[in-house]
């Protein structure tokens, strides 16, 4: 797909939704396609949210976390929250009342959760540095910390406070019974709570330190702390589209897409990403695979082409235990520590991004 494609620029106009992996994987390859196109986000910068857990415990890492959307892609860039898409009139609704025309619609509203692995806000890039930089703070304040979620972001989130303080003490509080990676056994990853689920979460004041605040759980459990963050309950997040494809969505709010990532029965909507019902892991990697194939069919579709099949890949899984330790596996085979520091732990692939959106980082 490398040659710019010719097409009537008047009748062509995708819109994409996001500006997640997905959403910024899309609109490259558009540009350099030529393809007229608008990517619209609430926030003014991507977010390179796999590295959200280092950005709130190392000062100055978060700037490193947050891309300008307008230095990459200009005026085909519109900061806006979209509330709605009028299928009849193929128009994306935004807050301000404003309607964007589209031919062609990409949604890759990903998913959303708590604050630090997840920052689903409208902001500008400096407020979320901000919010990152404050975080960094109420850690650096704290001599306990308590991570609740057992899954991969608990165990990441657990292993960055004790790689950057070393004397703190990293508590993991899970109601999963061990690591999803084996064998996972990380240097640095402080103690851990399995198979115990927190009973007073809804009474506990998340990302603020305290002198001493009580974690209690199912099985009388106590534990003080001075901190505690949440890193679960990652969901869909399907509120841009969630009226206007109700009958599309899988019970978790995805949208049920077929084998060319089209929406069922919308053949110029497509879904990519976390949103996307597609039976594999929710990853960034996978936005940027879904993304080729979103844009290949649109350009296939507009050349009558035959369309492209999205088969998903073999399970890649790395996790990042802090800058220097990590486990991993790469179609079902176990991958040592060293490779996953090269390959993840030590920028966390945060070069990749700045290098999809053009930029040098700071
Ligand atoms: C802590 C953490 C670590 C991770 N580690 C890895 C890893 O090592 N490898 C890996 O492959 N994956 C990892 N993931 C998963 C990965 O980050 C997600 O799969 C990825 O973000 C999905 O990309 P996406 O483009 O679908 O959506 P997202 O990245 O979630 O982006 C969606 C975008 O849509 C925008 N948006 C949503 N709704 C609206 C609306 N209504 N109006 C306007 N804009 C809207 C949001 O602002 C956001 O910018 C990790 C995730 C977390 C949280």
């Amino acid at each position: 797909m490398g040659s710019q494609v010719s097409v009537d620029v008047g009748a062509v106009r995708v819109v994409i939704v996001g500006g997640g992996f997905g959403g910024i994987a899309a609109a490259s390859q558009l540009q350099a396609l030529n393809i007229p196109f608008l990517l619209v986000d609430m926030k003014d910068s991507f977010h390179h949210n796999v590295a959200a857990l280092r950005a709130s415990v190392e000062s100055g890492f978060a700037k490193k976390t947050f891309i300008s959307y307008t230095v990459t892609f200009k005026e085909n860039f519109r900061q806006g929250l979209v509330v709605d898409i009028d299928l009849q009139n193929q128009t994306v609704l935004l807050e301000d009342g404003e309607a964007l025309p589209f031919s062609h619609l990409i949604l890759a509203t990903g998913s959303t959760g708590l604050f630090p692995g997840k920052f689903n806000e409208v902001s500008s890039r400096e407020a979320a540095i901000q919010a990152y930089e404050d975080m960094v703070k109420q850690v650096q304040r704290s001599q306990s910390v308590v991570v609740v979620g057992g899954g991969s972001a608990g165990v990441e989130m657990a292993a960055e406070v004790k790689t950057e303080f070393p004397e703190k003490e990293a508590r993991l509080v899970g109601s999963q019974p061990g690591c999803r990676a084996r064998p996972c056994q990380p240097r640095a990853h402080g103690s851990r709570l399995t198979g115990e689920r927190v009973s007073n979460l809804e009474d506990l004041r998340l990302n603020e330190y305290g002198e001493c605040i009580r974690v209690h759980t199912d099985k009388g459990t106590e534990v003080a702390t001075n901190l505690v963050i949440v890193c679960n309950g990652i969901r869909v997040n399907s509120s841009a589209y969630h009226s206007a494809f109700d009958s599309h969505l899988a019970s978790n709010g995805a949208l049920r897409v077929n084998e060319y990532l089209q929406v069922e029965g919308c053949s110029h909507v497509y879904a990519i990403g976390d949103c996307a019902d597609v039976k594999e892991p929710k990853m960034a990697y996978h936005a940027g695979l879904h993304a080729s194939v979103a844009v290949t069919n649109i350009v296939n579709s507009m050349k009558q082409r035959p369309l492209k099949a999205y088969k998903p890949g073999a399970l890649t899984f790395l996790l990042a235990m802090g800058r220097n330790d990590g486990v991993g596996q790469i179609s079902g085979f176990y991958v040592g520590r060293l490779m996953v520091r090269l390959a993840k732990s030590r920028d966390l692939f945060v070069s990749s991004s700045w290098k999809t959106m053009r930029q040098s980082p700071p």
